[in-house]
Order: C-alpha cells, then structure tokens, then sequence
C-alpha cells in the first residue's frame, strides 16, 4: 500500500509547498531553523522519505534512519559551533511530550545554557 499524502507542514516544507531556511539535505533527511526559535540556534531534523507520525509510529525497518538523524544532529551542531559549548536533543512525542506537528522530528537546541528539568 502506498503512504498516505503527508499534510502536515513538514510534508509540505519537503514538498517545496512552503520554504524553509535550511541547513543541511540529503536523500534521506532535510534540517532546517525552526520559525520559533527556543534558543540561538535552534534547528529542525525530519526524515523525508516516509511519514512516521510520531517516534511511537517507528519500526525496525526505520533503524538506520533514526541513527541517521543523530549523526545528523551532530554534524549540524559542529556547523553551528556550538558543540562545544553544549546543546540538546529533543523528540517531543504525543500531547504529554508537546508535540504538535506530527511528523517525527528532533529539534537541536543550543546557543545558551539550557535549564532541567524542562517545564
Ligand atoms: P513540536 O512541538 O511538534 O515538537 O515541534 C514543532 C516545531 O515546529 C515547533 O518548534 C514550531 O516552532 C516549528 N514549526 C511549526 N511550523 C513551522 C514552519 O512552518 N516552519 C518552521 N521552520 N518551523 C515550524
């Protein structure tokens, strides 16, 4: 069966529908600044090739992509200069989590020191 059409903002960022600022493409994911920045630098991961909702929504299958996404997290961290002064990763997951959009993304958070627990 074929995907769904992904109508979410992010479906329509990778689709052209919409612009975005962006950081880094390849084939597998697109990273882009968030349009409601939490912090100096604040960046935006989604997998583009298929629509996983939520982290919940991953499978075996997904494995690679999801690794794909960190090392990605990494590298735009290094490009940004702020690996090492420090940052976080986030995937927000359902209404608990504060998700909103869902289509699964990490948000890189840095530029300034972060407080913990988050609110
Ligand atoms: P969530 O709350 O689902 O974890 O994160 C969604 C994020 O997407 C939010 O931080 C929000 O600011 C960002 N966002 C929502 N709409 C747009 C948009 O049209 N463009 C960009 N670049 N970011 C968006």
């Amino acid at each position: 069966m074929s995907e769904p059409v992904n109508n979410t903002i992010f479906g329509k960022i990778i689709r052209g529908e919409i612009p975005c600022d962006k950081v880094f493409e390849d084939e597998d994911v697109l990273a882009f600044r968030d349009i409601h920045p939490a912090g100096p630098t604040h960046v935006l991961i989604i997998p583009k090739k298929r629509h996983i909702p939520t982290i919940n929504d991953a499978t075996a299958e997904d494995q690679a992509l999801l690794g794909k996404m960190l090392l990605t997290a990494a590298e735009v961290a290094r490009s940004e200069g702020i690996d090492q002064s420090g940052y976080r990763l986030v995937i927000n997951c359902n209404q608990h989590g504060g998700q909103t959009v869902y289509h699964l993304h990490m948000h890189i958070i840095g530029g300034r020191a972060l407080g913990w627990p988050p609110g």
